[in-house]
């Protein structure tokens, strides 16, 4: 069982708070742009994965299970 993080762009502002929680994952590049740097993260990343979920101001991060 893996899970993928998927990103609804449409709602991200790039406000960079994902990447405050768990840098290795997510990274807000200087085009304004969020990038996923681990799409299936590693079991050392999945906590702070799970924390940054719930704290997007607009729901746009989300875990699924493959
Ligand atoms: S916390 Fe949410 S709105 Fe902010 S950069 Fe991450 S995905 Fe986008």
């Amino acid at each position: 069982m893996a899970f993928k993080i998927e990103v609804n762009f449409d709602a991200c502002e790039s406000n960079g708070i994902c990447m405050d929680i768990a840098p290795d994952v997510f990274e807000v590049r200087d085009d304004g742009f969020l990038y996923i740097l681990q799409e299936y993260p590693s079991a050392e990343a999945m906590p702070r994965v799970e924390e940054a979920v719930p704290r997007c101001p607009t729901q746009a991060i989300t875990l699924v299970e493959e």
